[in-house]
Order: structure tokens, then C-alpha cells, then sequence
């Protein structure tokens, strides 16, 4: 051999290695060609996908456990704007129980244009959503097998930790946009099962968002699947069903309103405090309020909810309002995530948890997840989780307060605990009867249990509005309230 000929066979031994694709490789490419090709996905400009189906409930169902809380979804479409990164889902849902906001249907938009996230409510007003909605609608971008192999084949991706599970074959996927997802696809179709990615949920914390895709059929040589079950960890959030689906057809018009483009950082939560009666504040702010409750030793504050953000703001104004006195308890009204969204910051600052016994066990689960995609207070600063379940009407009393804490097992929740003052004749309640509401679909409820109670009350403090007189609250809980379905 001359040393011409063997640089000529060693140059071609090198290409034949370089172009040997790697495990990683193999799997995206196996998906591509299965999906109808790698030219003809990295072609494909937008989809639409028309359908219905259903959206559970999680975090507000009756109970921590319960799933039977559902909407039905129809006329959905989802439209993708694959290069421009643009999604754009609207769909009318109905809900199957006793919803807040009455039986009616509701048509809503949620969009995504590049980094700007939206939403349309039923009456048409378009509002930017804050940067954990843009987070959560960039990773949905890629669950779909067309836009995750599509970045998944982009040079500029990093795919890698090729391995197999559950007879599936998988890889990790890192897109050239810095999003993170894993890849599934089936030993024998090739085509994609699931995209799974880590993602942060307020209450839940580290959460594996997962879409599952099934029964595919052919649009425009492309192979879509037309049954998509979406999870956050175990718990089936929404499942979909396409009916028709079109590559490369009109998307209509996916750029976000002209409202919604400029940004305005969230306010920083405010927390104003008005004084109910002696020793009893309400410490109000934003769509969810507190109450601060004056004992001979200590401070007790009713409700934690939301975020970090909200309850360290109404943790901290609790503390000025008695500074010699420790803050020492936090009553949690229930379960629901958006009352819950501070537990885990309560426990950060050392207070002790009170809620109905039924809660006990998601908020000692809540207390121990790990928090790393976005570390909150108690990530950041951990404490032993003190949690007290009430199971029966219990009566918390010292020299200078009667609170008695009332477990209340209603329509909205089942795993609720109302406040009452006796002394002051004050009810302090979550979500029940809100006034100043279009719709009383729970007062009706609380009326009836209440006079079974037969508690003495003047006022109504709610959490999600301003207190009201006791002959307002009974004037609207009477009111005719619109059927479920
Ligand atoms: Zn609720």
C-alpha cells in the first residue's frame, strides 16, 4: 500500500466513523423517519390540531385525593407556529360540578409568542401572564412529537443519555433555546410515545410534565398523533382527541395582542392591615387575604396563601403588627393550591400548621418534595414540618381569645376549616361566599350550615373579598343559583 492510498483509506475510515450515528442520534433520527422523514420535518412550518376533550382539576378538588372534577372541552384548537415558536390554544370548556363561576361555558385563548405568554378571557380582555406561564408554555411547545423532534434534529440541540425503560427507547434533548426534555419512542413504530420534561409547581415543587401521544395517522405525509394524555407526576391533568389536523394550513393570525406587549413586572405584594375588632386584623392584598389573630402569648394568622412572594409579605406585616408577641401558628382554610401556595414558606418561618385532618398528608408530602428547578424559602432554608390535622369542631381559648376552628364539609371542599369569633360574632371562611360575586354557587350551602350551627354572627370575612354584614351574606345566599348542567 502507498502512503497516498492509505491516507485516502484512512480519510475515508474517519468520515465512515464520523457520520456513524451516535446512540443518541439513532433514536431522533429513528423518530424522524418514522414521523415521515428528517427533511420533511425539519420542512414543516405549522400545524394545527382541532379536537376535544377533558381537563381535570388538580390541586382543587374536593379532597387532596380526589380526581372526579372535570371540564369538558370542545371546539379545541391548538396552533403551532413551529420556526416563530408561537402556540396559540383556545377551546370552550364546561365544567362537570359546581364551579365557582357558575355552569356556563367558558371560551378561552392561551397563547405563546416567543417569550411573551397571554391569555384571553371569555370577554375578550387579553392580559400578559407572569414568567412561570411563559415557562411552562415554552416547555409545552416541545410536547409534540413534530416540535420536539424537529429541535431535537437541530445541530444545535444536545441530545444525549440514550438509554431504555419500560422497553422504550429514550434520550435526553436540550434544545438550542435552552429547554430540557426527554424523548420516548417505541421499540417498534419508532414513533414518539412521550415527552416528559422538569418542570416547578408552587406547591408541588420538581413535577415530571409529561405528554403521551397515541393513535397516529397521516396529515399531509406527516404521521400526528390524534390522542394526547397530558401529567404533572401521577396525576392526569388533561387528555385531548384530535378530530382533524393540518400541516402547513393556516394558522391565522398567532401573534400576541398589541395589549399584551408591553412588560410589566409583577407589583411587589402589598399587605394592608384594618382592624376587624380587638385582637382580630385583616390583612388584605391582591385577590387572596389573611386574618391575624391576637392570643394572651402569641399570634395566630389565618391563611398562607398563593406563593412565597404573597405570604412572606403578609408573614412579615403579621409580625409588626404585635412585635412582642411570637407569630407562632398558621390555620390553613384548605387544601386548594392557590390557599395552600404558602404553607411550605409558613414552615419556613417556623410556625406550625393547622388544617383540617384530611389535609394532613398532602401538606407533609408538600413539606418534604424537593424544590430545585426553582428553590422557595423552605429549599433554601429548611425546618422541620409541624403539622396539627382538626377533625372536630375545636375551640382554641386563652385568657385574651376564643377562635374556634370548624371543620366545614361543603361543595367547594370537603376538607375545609372555617374560624369563629364568638365573642366578636365574626365567620372567617375561604371561597364559600365571596360578595360582590355575579354568582353564589356555594352560599346557598353555608347558609343552611350555618343555622344548623345556629353560630351567632354579625360578619362575614372572606378571603377572597371584603367582609360583609350577615344580612348581606344571607340576602345573596338565597339567591336562585344557575344549574349544573
Ligand atoms: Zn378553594
Amino acid at each position: 500500500m502507498t502512503h497516498t492510498r492509505f491516507l485516502a483509506l484512512f480519510a475515508a475510515l474517519t468520515m465512515a466513523a464520523c457520520s456513524q450515528a451516535t446512540p443518541e442520534q439513532q433514536i431522533v433520527n429513528d423518530a424522524a423517519e418514522a414521523l415521515g422523514g428528517a427533511d420533511r420535518i425539519q420542512a414543516v412550518k405549522t400545524f394545527v390540531v382541532e379536537g376535544d376533550g377533558t381537563q381535570y382539576n388538580l390541586g382543587q378538588d374536593v379532597t387532596p385525593e380526589a380526581s372526579g372534577q372535570t371540564f369538558a372541552v370542545t371546539d379545541a384548537r391548538y396552533a403551532v407556529d413551529v420556526a416563530g415558536g408561537r402556540t396559540r390554544f383556545e377551546f370552550t370548556r364546561r365544567p362537570n360540578f359546581t364551579y365557582f363561576q357558575g355552569p356556563q361555558a367558558q371560551r378561552l385563548v392561551q397563547g405563546l409568542d416567543g417569550v411573551v405568554a397571554y391569555n384571553v378571557a371569555a370577554n375578550g380582555t387579553a392580559t400578559r401572564a407572569p414568567e412561570a406561564v411563559v415557562t411552562e408554555r415554552r416547555i409545552g411547545l416541545y410536547h409534540h412529537p413534530i416540535t420536539a423532534v424537529r429541535a431535537a434534529l437541530d445541530p444545535m440541540a444536545k441530545v444525549s443519555n440514550a438509554h431504555t425503560m419500560d422497553g422504550q427507547s429514550m434520550v435526553d434533548v436540550t434544545t438550542a433555546d435552552g429547554i430540557s426534555f426527554m424523548l420516548a419512542i417505541d421499540p417498534t413504530t419508532k414513533l414518539p410515545t412521550r415527552v416528559t420534561s422538569r418542570a416547578d409547581n408552587t406547591n408541588l415543587g420538581d413535577v415530571a410534565m409529561e405528554t403521551r401521544f397515541a393513535d397516529y395517522q397521516d396529515a399531509g405525509g406527516v404521521q400526528m398523533p390524534t390522542r394526547f394524555t397530558m401529567r404533572i407526576d401521577d396525576f392526569t391533568t388533561a387528555e385531548y382527541r384530535a378530530a382533524k389536523q393540518a400541516v402547513d394550513g393556516d394558522t391565522g393570525d398567532l401573534a400576541a395582542p398589541a395589549e399584551t406587549a408591553k412588560a410589566t413586572p409583577p407589583p411587589p405584594p402589598t399587605v394592608a392591615v384594618e382592624e376587624l375588632a380587638p385582637g382580630i386584623w385583616y390583612l388584605a392584598g391582591g385577590s387572596h387575604h389573611s386574618v391575624l389573630v391576637e392570643f394572651a402569648d402569641h399570634m395566630t394568622l389565618i391563611e398562607a396563601p398563593q406563593n412565597d412572594a404573597r405570604s412572606l409579605a403578609v408573614i412579615a406585616r403579621a409580625r409588626e403588627v404585635r412585635p412582642e408577641k411570637p407569630l407562632t401558628e398558621l390555620v390553613n382554610s384548605h387544601h386548594h393550591f392557590d390557599h395552600s401556595g404558602g404553607i411550605r414558606a409558613a414552615i419556613a418561618e417556623g410556625l406550625t400548621i393547622i388544617t383540617h385532618q384530611g389535609n394532613v398528608a398532602l401538606f407533609e408530602n408538600m413539606a418534604k418534595r424537593p424544590h430545585t428547578v426553582v428553590p422557595d424559602a423552605l429549599a433554601k432554608s429548611p425546618q422541620p414540618a409541624m403539622i396539627k390535622g382538626i377533625g372536630q369542631d375545636t375551640t382554641l381559648s386563652d385568657s385574651a381569645m376564643t377562635m374556634q376552628l370548624l371543620p366545614y364539609a361543603g361543595p367547594h371542599t370537603e376538607t375545609m376549616l372555617m374560624a369563629y369569633f364568638p365573642q366578636q360574632r365574626i365567620l372567617v371562611e375561604a371561597d364559600v361566599y365571596n360578595p360582590g360575586g355575579q354568582v353564589f354557587m356555594f352560599a346557598g350551602h353555608l347558609l343552611e350550615e350555618l343555622k344548623t350551627r345556629n353560630l351567632r354572627i354579625d360578619r362575614i370575612v372572606p378571603l377572597h373579598a371584603k367582609p360583609a354584614p350577615y344580612a348581606q351574606f344571607a340576602k345573596e345566599a338565597s339567591m336562585p343559583v344557575p344549574s349544573t348542567n
